[in-house]
């Protein structure tokens, strides 16, 4: 006998205890050797006053069998309660977020009957850190940061998952011509790792441009990897024009935990009435079946929900006259998918799964040695409104800075001191720059720097932050202000 792999399932909040039970009806049906463990998660557990929406026992069940198939949840109205999704994929270390964007035209409108792409979303990083600061009266900001592990991590799944999926070209966007040190670490990261995987095409598009052509000509893109920001927004994109958003499921994937869910909400609109069309959660189970190892069935419950689809038995929410044959309820739906279990669709390309992505794991930074770092700099950030740029560069240029120097002030990154221009518009944020006398690159001192700030201070300047300069192995390791 099989030996069944337990999985932690959550029916959620709305439409979710009906589309859950139409999936495990049909994961049942199909032979799938999983074992259920039921939580309760979402709005009950929200309102009794947790508020992450998730009980201690909950999060035992999760970290015992690694494997989350949830349910949509309803988060509360008001604040104070914590999105679940996010506390879930932090907590696990869930870093990749998965999700395939496919037409089924001509059964499911769509404005790209060719589409079919999967968006590989890094899902820790970037400035979903959430550190945020109010600095000054006008200047708020937020930390991007980006790790060479965590680009390794994302960039090596992209491509795992483009070869057990028997996918031929993966894409990476990002902003490198702009952000050149976080973007830039992406972008390299993705051509160092991808000259290891010579037999899958791969592309770079500066974000803006890759947006419009994805929108524009989808079936252009297989695999898209991308960093936080970019890949929350264009796999919304993704979804839409592919007419898929209410059939889409997509997994969050760790080291050692996974989560699958559909990407629709609890639709409170329609709960209750056997009506929401399942269809998102069974392909966020396919995608579980796959990474459990269980293949096979995943292509069986695949081929027969496809069959469904191209027989015209459609819930209401894609029912189309002339296209349907049938209005089905949720119910119903799962009935016919479990009826068309071992056969395979005729008008759509029958699946078959190869097998998950082999785990990754950032194996090259581990080998890399560190580089040899140098204070070189120091930028100092200050809060001043009592003048321009040219009174503040003066102003401080005419203190005793040495055996350090004033390079340069920015404000919003250009250069506004020496020599800028008076139609540069200046807010209360001014960047100081201060290198060593013999110029940029030169080692400093912690103490200089010390000293400096002591100095700043005495004269009545408002130090707000300050970013050491470094080197890396001599390459230096921030980038110059637009003009410097
Ligand atoms: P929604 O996706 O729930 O609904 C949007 C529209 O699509 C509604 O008209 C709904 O009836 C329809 N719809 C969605 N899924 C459907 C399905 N399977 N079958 C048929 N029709 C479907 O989005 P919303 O209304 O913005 O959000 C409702 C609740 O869901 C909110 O509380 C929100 O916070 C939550 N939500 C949860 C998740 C999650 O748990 N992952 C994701 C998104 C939204």
């Amino acid at each position: 006998m099989t030996t069944k792999t337990p999985i932690t399932v959550a029916y959620g909040d709305g439409i979710g205890p009906e589309i859950m039970a139409a999936t495990l009806r049909i994961l049942e049906a199909a032979g799938a050797a999983i074992e259920p463990e039921i939580i309760e998660i979402g709005e009950k557990v929200y309102l009794e006053g947790v508020s992450a929406g998730i009980r201690p026992e909950a999060w035992e069940s999760l970290r015992r069998t690694k494997v989350f198939l949830k349910a949509p949840i309803t988060t509360p109205q008001g604040g104070g309660f914590k999105s679940l999704n996010v506390t879930t994929r932090k907590s696990l270390g869930l870093y990749a977020n998965v999700r395939p964007c496919q037409a089924y035209h001509p059964f499911v409108e769509t404005k790209h009957p060719k589409m079919d792409l999967v968006i590989i979303r890094e899902n820790e990083e970037d400035l979903y850190a959430g550190i945020e600061h109010r600095q000054t009266d006008q200047v708020y900001q937020c930390l991007k940061l980006i790790s060479r592990p965590g680009c390794e991590k994302i960039i090596r799944y992209a491509f795992e998952y483009a070869r057990a999926y028997g996918r031929r070209k993966v894409t990476c966007l990002s902003k490198d011509n702009i952000m050149k040190m976080t973007d830039g670490l992406f972008h390299r990261v993705f051509d160092e790792i991808s000259a290891e995987y010579p037999d899958i095409e791969k592309e770079h598009w500066i974000i803006d441009i890759g947006s419009a052509l994805l929108a524009d000509v989808p079936e252009r893109f297989g695999v898209i990897v991308t960093l936080n920001l970019y890949g929350d927004i264009i796999s919304d994109i993704a979804a839409q024009i592919a007419g898929s958003v209410g059939m889409g499921g997509s997994s969050n994937i760790g080291d050692q935990c996974a989560m699958f869910e559909a990407i629709h909400g609890s639709a409170p609109d329609i709960a209750g009435q056997g009506i929401a069309n399942p269809s998102g959660l069974i392909n966020a189970a396919i995608m579980m079946l796959v990474h459990i190892g269980q293949p096979d069935v995943a292509a069986t419950v695949h081929n027969a929900w496809l069959s469904t689809i191209e027989s015209g038995i459609h819930t209401g929410d894609i029912y189309k006259e002339g296209v349907s044959k049938l209005r089905v309820g949720t119910r119903e739906f799962a009935g016919a998918v479990i009826e068309r279990l071992g056969q395979t669709p005729n008008f759509f390309k029958p699946v078959t799964y190869l097998g998950s992505p082999r785990e990754v794991h950032p194996t090259a930074t581990l080998a890399r040695p560190r580089q040899k770092k140098e204070l070189v700099g120091v930028d100092i950030f200050l809060d001043y409104s009592s003048g321009n740029a040219g009174q503040l560069g003066d102003a401080i240029s005419a203190l005793s800075l040495s055996p350090l120097k004033l390079k340069m002030i920015s404000n919003r990154g250009v250069k506004v001191y020496p020599d800028g221009i008076p139609e540069t518009f200046c807010t209360d944020h001014w960047r100081c720059r201060f290198v060593g006398e013999q110029g940029p690159g030169t080692p400093i001192t912690h103490e200089m720097i010390l000293h400096l700030m002591r100095l700043l201070h005495e004269q009545g300047f408002d130090t707000i932050k300050t970013e050491n300069l470094y080197s890396f192995d001599g390459q230096l390791g921030y980038t110059l202000g637009q003009g410097e």
